[in-house]
């Protein structure tokens, strides 16, 4: 396995690889790899014969007073995890490559990013798409792997793709959850042991949800107060949102069907975690 630290280097080796006429899966990761970034890694190595992992944590996706400065960060640990799977190249650019001083162009996409977490963190979604943007240019990939866990992310980014003409699939991976049904996530470093057991509200949420549709129930004011009474029994814990929306167009549901997500966002004792639910099929069983 490679490390490539200048994007230059990285489409050096990109387009050698494309004259042989093998395939490139990107996985666009922020690094602290858990379980969920190493099912991406395998998944993509089932579709492409090389697999890019980037690692770059993007202080363009992070608002004022977020936690871009404490983003857990560990290198050696990313590296020998990655190595331990049909990973080629780790593409770890530093802040200057990415982005120089007189960097002025941003890519955003209207319409879904004005939903969920594009309400809470202006701009973020800009961040993530004109990154992404710049991998996809960078690394050169056939197909790029995303995680159902950022659902929202996974859908603007899907968006981005048709409109802008990209000839790139966009490969949707399910969610992974620790033990106890806990999404995977690097900011559950963030949470204390108290912390730790409280988050376990969003899947409980999450279950709670999916029992009460599969129970016939489609009022989704109703099972959004459930749920805001499930999680409020935490101290310390407060809601972002608890929505039920399309799948497709991210809007507000009125009435549930199998086409609606349900997606919230909780922070406990300050971090911030998401969680979603497909009610009926989920995107990744379409690819
Ligand atoms: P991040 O490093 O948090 O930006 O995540 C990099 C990629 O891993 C994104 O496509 C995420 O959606 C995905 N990912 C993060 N956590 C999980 C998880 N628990 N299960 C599946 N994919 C995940």
């Amino acid at each position: 396995m490679q490390i490539i630290r200048r994007s230059a280097d990285m489409t050096h080796w990109s387009k050698e690889v494309i004259a042989k006429g093998s395939s490139i899966a990107l996985v666009p990761t922020m690094g602290y790899f858990h379980e969920g970034h190493l099912s991406l890694m395998r998944h993509a190595a089932k579709l492409a014969d090389h697999v890019v992992v980037s690692l770059f944590v993007n202080s363009l996706q992070f608002g004022p007073g977020e936690d871009l400065s404490r983003y857990p960060r560990d290198f050696e640990r990313d590296s020998s995890m990655a190595a331990n799977e049909r990973v080629d190249v780790v593409f770890a650019p530093t802040d200057e490559d990415m982005y120089a001083p007189d960097f002025n162009s941003r890519v955003s996409v209207e319409g879904l990013t004005e939903f969920l977490c594009g309400r809470q963190r202006p701009g973020h979604f800009e961040g993530v798409t004109t990154v992404v943007a710049k991998l996809f240019n960078i690394v050169k990939p056939h197909l790029a792997v995303f995680g159902q866990k950022d659902f929202q992310q996974l859908s603007v980014i899907r968006k981005m793709v048709r409109d802008l003409n990209w000839d790139i699939d966009i490969v949707g991976h399910p969610i992974v959850r620790e033990d106890d049904g806990l999404a995977m996530s690097s900011r559950n470093a963030y949470l204390s042991e108290k912390d730790r057991v409280k988050a376990l509200c969003l899947y409980r949420a999450i279950e709670h949800g999916r029992a009460r549709f599969a129970a016939g129930l489609t009022d989704p004011e109703q099972l959004t107060a459930e749920l805001r009474d499930i999680i409020s029994a935490n101290s310390g814990v407060s809601i972002d949102y608890i929505s039920v929306v399309d799948k497709d167009t991210l809007a507000d549901k009125k009435i549930m069907d199998i086409n609606s997500v349900l997606a919230l966002a909780v922070r406990v004792g300050g971090t911030r975690l998401i969680d979603n639910c497909f009610l009926g099929n989920t995107p990744e069983s379409e690819n």
